[in-house]
């Protein structure tokens, strides 16, 4: 799969320190193949791998994030980009009903996504009505009245005196029983074809014509690969289309139709169908795609919580102190405690993000009282010991347990505690770290 192909591509980046013309040439050649591999039309690729390949390039250096990481917040940062940024909104009529049309092949999955919708609004507050404007197949009226029974929402379906076998004259008169009736939306099924087909564009553009529709949305098969851009294209010019929605995102395919069908109409993914089921459906986030595609949201999670846990200058202080003259102070070890304390809401991910191993280890003994616990006592501190621990004989260690509200037994252990810290930064800096969780290399 793609995301296999991304992984070990990114997998050849980890434990190197610093990027390489020749290692984002063979990053970005990857990248290539996994995305062609995955169906994404060649344009998107072309564009896409030309990005990154910039990007990598001009050296945006991270001290958060080692090499590999880095690539991968690239790469899913343009694919979150490609695929739209941020999710987008149904838009709603100012003035009731709103009206949504729905388009694309047959088997594509718009009568199903009809309950989805009629389920969701509802569960949104909204009394929606699906109209059943495909009257090409004979069962399709009857598969929108089960899904409709289904979802809870009725259907307006043609009967004598309502445009029997005109699915124009259907939609029209099913908007105009919603606004009697009082449904704020209306989701208007229609017809699709095995093959883009003229006749059948002409059907959804006299649709479109008849009930002006707030959203056309092109429903479109995960799993159509490369076909996927020439049926949006073809659609977009033939009905045109406000938003897309992707079907069967339950299936092996990775969203390589969703990448090529954003990129290349600029129409926003609002929806993804994920199954049979009227429950199976939900809002699209690019971002959520984005790591689906990289089958690794975990590590992204992980990257971004890591990037803001860590003060870069901080750090970058910090390991100059080590790599100086050794004065790693008492209060860097606070700070270094805090900054182990944001990290330790994502212990249990710390396993899965390459290079973390060391740290990790930390974080299994960590309790995050202690933080709370060793700022006590540091405050109760002179500057003077704080600056040298050394002097810290008996007499002070009381007064300070004292003065903290802690025992001597806990100051003697914080001290043995900074004693290995203190070793292990050392150890750190000679190996070329920059001394902090998120600047070990892989
Ligand atoms: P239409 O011709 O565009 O109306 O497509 P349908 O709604 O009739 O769907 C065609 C087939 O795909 C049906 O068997 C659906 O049950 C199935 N289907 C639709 N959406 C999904 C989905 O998100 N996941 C899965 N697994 N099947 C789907
Ligand atoms: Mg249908």
């Amino acid at each position: 799969t793609l995301s296999d192909r991304l992984s070990a591509a990114f997998s050849s980046l980890r434990g190197k320190g610093r990027l390489s013309e020749a290692d984002i040439e063979a990053t970005v050649t990857e990248i290539r193949r996994a995305l062609l591999d995955a169906d994404v039309a060649l344009p998107v690729v072309r564009s896409f791998t030309a990005t990154v390949r910039e990007r990598a390039s001009s050296a945006e250096v991270s001290r958060a994030l080692n090499p590999s990481q880095q690539i991968v917040k690239i790469v899913n940062e343009e694919l979150t980009q490609i695929l739209g940024g941020s999710a987008r909104e149904l838009r709603f009529a100012k003035r009731p009903p709103t009206v949504i049309l729905l388009a694309g092949l047959q088997g594509a999955g718009k009568t199903t996504l009809a309950g989805k919708l009629g389920h969701w609004l509802r569960s949104e507050g909204h009394t929606p009505l699906l109209v059943a404007a495909d009257l090409q197949r004979p069962n399709a009226v009857q598969q929108l009245q089960i899904v409709g029974e289904n979802a809870g929402v009725p259907v307006w379906a043609p009967e004598p005196g309502n445009g029997t076998g005109d699915p124009v004259a259907v939609a029209r008169t099913g908007v105009a029983h919603a606004k009697d009736r009082y449904y704020d939306v209306v989701v208007v099924d229609t017809a699709g074809r095995l093959g883009v087909d003229a006749e059948m564009m002409r059907q959804a553009a006299d649709i479109r014509d008849a009930v002006s529709p707030d959203e056309i949305l092109f429903v479109v098969d995960a799993m159509i690969g490369q076909d996927a851009v020439t049926t949006a294209n073809a659609f977009a010019e033939g009905v045109g289309f406000t938003g897309v929605v992707l079907s069967k995102l339950d299936g092996d395919a990775r969203g390589g139709a969703a990448l090529s069908v954003a990129q290349v109409t600029g129409a926003p993914v609002l929806f993804a169908s994920t199954g049979e089921k009227v429950t199976d459906f939900e809002r699209f986030h690019p971002d959520r795609m984005a790591s689906r595609i990289l089958d690794m949201g975990d590590v992204l999670t992980l990257i971004e919580q890591a990037e803001r846990a860590f003060d870069a200058d901080q750090a970058e202080e910090m390991a100059n102190k080590i790599a100086g003259d050794g004065d790693f102070t008492l209060a860097d070890f606070l700070t270094q405690m805090q900054q182990m304390k944001q990290l330790g809401s994502m212990k249990k991910m710390l396993g899965m993000l390459p290079g973390m191993g060391q740290i990790r280890e930390q974080l299994e003994n960590f309790d995050e009282r202690e933080v709370d616990r060793v700022e006590a006592i540091v405050r109760s501190m002179t500057p003077a010991e704080r600056e040298n621990p050394k002097i810290l004989n008996g007499s002070r260690r009381s007064r300070i347990a004292r003065g903290s509200g802690t025992t001597v037994t806990e100051i003697n252990q914080l001290l043995d505690r900074f004693d290995q810290a203190k070793t292990m930064m050392r150890s750190m800096a000679r190996n070329g770290g920059r001394g902090m969780p998120g600047g070990v290399p892989g």
